[in-house]
């Protein structure tokens, strides 16, 4: 085989400093590991509430291991499904207040499956800039006429809108927290934008389930707002793996007959789906509400010292706390400062985000403590002066 353009292509990515690769994980999900061979600060992991290595939900999955072993062996049509699936999804619907749930391997899967069932010929997608990639390609597969607004912008996604009337039916996507900036969708006003245009509500919350509103039941929950299909990972903040769908009955029986990464994926594996449900009986505890409370005590305390050291902070109350540097070099820079020092917050630059724009994202989890944290602002400070990042 000719390999020659595969070199071309890698040469050009590695020459605009974009080649990326993998980093090993040695040691399970804790505030600090051990990251290619030493001991870090880990400020880059999507377990939010800090229940992915939880004894508990470790000990669920094995039980559900032993009694249906470790592969689900088939489509949730032909023969991957348990009475676990069966339970999870019942729960994820009341979980959520919503009628009905399905669950997907991911929330990648379960984006891709919503947009390409939902959004057919004849129909238009309004998509925000910033969407997630699951997001951009589920609209990619969909047959549906694609309008990308600006970023949360109400003005333009209202004109967009305006000028839509043609279409059969109309789909607005969001994500609920961005996860590059750290801010939540003004879903209130897509909500009501969605009534006056006749157009249906799409939010993905991946980053607001588990962290957000009663009992981590996410953004929605958070804002008061029902949208008309509910996405979200269970990866984040349940600490599992896997996606799902809440809304109508109708719905969630649509996408069962007819959602290709549905029909066409190996089911989950029972172990994972038994994990899962340990973790929402927590989320829905005592515990969960302290886990959170901390959690979103951290953040709020990190973003303000940061703020007061002189950063330029992006983002809301979410546990993504983006520190913009602007510069992609000087971000990588950063980084690697920061590694040196045994922190581990990637640098994120273009494409990523637009040029001019690079920054350091920060994640916190409810297993980090107030000291991580104020070794995470000391240290931002010291690289900081060191680059002289403040003039
Ligand atoms: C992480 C993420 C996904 C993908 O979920 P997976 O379960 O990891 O496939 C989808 N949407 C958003 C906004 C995400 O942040």
């Amino acid at each position: 085989m000719d390999t020659r353009w595969m070199d071309h292509q890698l040469a050009e990515i590695k020459r605009k400093e974009l080649y990326r690769t993998l980093r090993t994980m040695e040691s399970a999900p804790k505030s600090t590991g051990i990251l290619n061979g030493t001991e870090k600060l880990i400020c880059a992991s999507n377990n939010y509430l800090g229940l992915a290595a939880d004894e508990r939900l470790i000990e669920a999955a094995t039980e559900a291991m032993r009694k249906y072993g470790v592969g689900s062996t088939g489509s949730r049509l032909i023969t991957g499904n348990t009475a676990i699936h069966e339970q999870l999804e019942r729960r994820l619907a009341s979980f959520k207040q919503a009628e009905a749930a399905i669950i997907y391997s991911s929330g990648y899967l379960a984006n891709i499956g919503v947009l390409s069932s939902l959004a057919q010929k004849g129909d238009i997608i309004f998509s925000d800039e910033l969407n997630h990639a699951s997001i951009i390609d589920g609209c990619r597969l969909s047959r549906a006429e694609k309008s990308i607004y600006s970023h949360v912008n109400l003005v333009d996604l209202e004109s967009r809108l305006q000028q839509s009337a043609h279409f059969r039916r109309r789909f607005i996507v969001t994500d609920a927290v961005f996860s590059m900036d750290g801010n939540i969708a003004p879903l209130i006003e897509f909500k009501r934008l969605a009534k006056a245009y006749d157009a249906y509500l799409i939010v993905d919350d991946a980053h607001g389930t588990g962290v957000l509103g009663t009992n981590g039941r996410g953004t929605c929950d958070y804002l008061g707002v029902s949208p008309d299909v509910y996405i979200g990972t269970l990866s984040k903040g349940l600490g599992t793996e896997g996606g799902y769908v809440v809304g109508s009955q109708t719905l969630i029986d649509l996408l069962r007959n007819v959602s290709r990464s549905f029909i066409f994926q190996t089911a989950m594996s029972p172990a994972v789906a038994a994990a899962t449900l340990r973790s929402i009986d927590i989320l829905e505890s005592e515990e969960g509400k302290e886990r959170r409370h901390h959690l979103l005590h951290l953040s709020a305390h990190l973003r303000a010292r940061l703020k007061e050291i002189g950063f330029h902070v992006m983002g809301d109350v979410t546990p993504i706390i983006p520190v913009l540097i602007g510069d992609a070099d000087r971000t990588l820079v950063f980084a690697q400062r920061l590694q040196e020092e045994n922190i581990f917050a990637p640098a994120i630059r273009p494409p990523t985000v637009p040029v001019g724009k690079s920054r350091i994202r920060i994640c916190l989890t409810a297993q980090h403590s107030m000291e991580q944290v104020e070794t995470i602002a000391r240290v931002m400070n010291k690289v900081a002066q060191e680059l002289i990042i403040f003039s």
